[in-house]
């Protein structure tokens, strides 16, 4: 089939009129079921993520989340505990039977995070990384790619093709807020990608609340926004004590703050048609 567009072919909705379904557990990314994943920006200790993991389980999570590789913007800040945290990841989802997504920093890392590693992921600072990109197209694995914080919709799903053009379908895209005049959250989220990528391509698209305000007090009804515009789920981060985090404490919620998340979302889901399945 001729290429329908300049940068990409494989990720668009001319190409493929369906929506891509990733069923992972019992979860079936891109129908009317959300997906939520939430937990740690980084994961700290066996008890951090143990504590965690239940917490929001509890509430309603699909997938735990948490850095063990931490791409800093300063490398004096906390780097991530690295393969060092990665049993206490797995089984602290395990236990509660969450899935696990984690950033894959390294194309060294890939192969020992393939084996333990529901989802992989490839963060904002990393959406060009070609050699990378192109070694997570050769796997049988999801990867959960963030929008680069300068990219355009069609930087993104160019990205994505190359995950695409190795063989890999299974890509979830996530907007994470990019960079505008408007200075007072860190990013601004951009909520209009969501219908735009939906629009473009049969991938599907969650929004990380989190990463777009950088300020915890924004998090609520961004999330409202970004399910109310089509989301096929969301990423947040929760901290047992978020003013002890080791990383992006400011925008992490408290479990209870995350509980209340999970009850607007329901609401907003039902008032659009989609639903959170526990
Ligand atoms: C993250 O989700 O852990 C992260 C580092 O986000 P981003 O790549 O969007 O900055
Ligand atoms: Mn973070």
């Amino acid at each position: 089939m001729k290429p329908t567009h300049h940068a990409f072919h494989l990720a668009s909705r001319a190409h493929q009129a369906e929506n891509t379904v990733i069923s992972l557990g019992p979860m079936n990314i891109g129908t009317k079921d959300l997906t939520v994943i939430a937990g740690p920006c980084a994961v700290e200790s066996e008890e951090q993520i143990r504590v965690l993991a239940r917490a929001v389980s509890r509430a309603g999570a699909h997938v735990l989340r948490g850095g063990l590789f931490k791409p800093r913007t300063s490398p004096y800040s906390f780097q991530g505990l690295g393969m060092e945290g990665l049993d206490m990841f797995v089984q602290a989802a395990r236990d509660n039977n969450l899935l696990t997504v984690t950033e894959v920093l390294d194309p060294e890392h890939i192969e020992a995070l393939y084996e333990r590693v529901d989802i992989l992921q490839v963060g904002s600072r990393n959406m060009q990384n070609f050699p990378l990109l192109k070694q997570l197209g050769t796997l049988d694995k999801p990867i959960l790619l963030k929008r680069g914080l300068s990219a355009t919709i069609e930087e993104l799903l160019s990205a994505a093709e190359y995950i695409l053009l190795g063989g890999n379908t299974k890509v979830i895209l996530c907007e994470r807020g990019i960079r505008t005049f408007q200075n007072d959250l860190r990013f601004t989220p951009d909520i209009s990608a969501i219908p735009v990528i939906h629009r473009l391509s049969h991938l599907p698209v969650i929004l990380d609340p989190s990463h777009s305000a950088g300020d915890r007090d924004a998090v609520l009804p961004i999330s409202r926004a970004a399910v109310a515009a089509g989301a096929d789920g969301i990423m947040v981060e929760v901290h047992p004590h978020p003013d002890q985090a080791l990383s992006d404490g400011e925008q992490s919620l408290d479990p209870a703050a995350f509980t209340r998340l999970i009850t607007d979302i329901h609401a907003v889901a039902n008032a659009i048609g989609r639903r959170v399945t526990s």
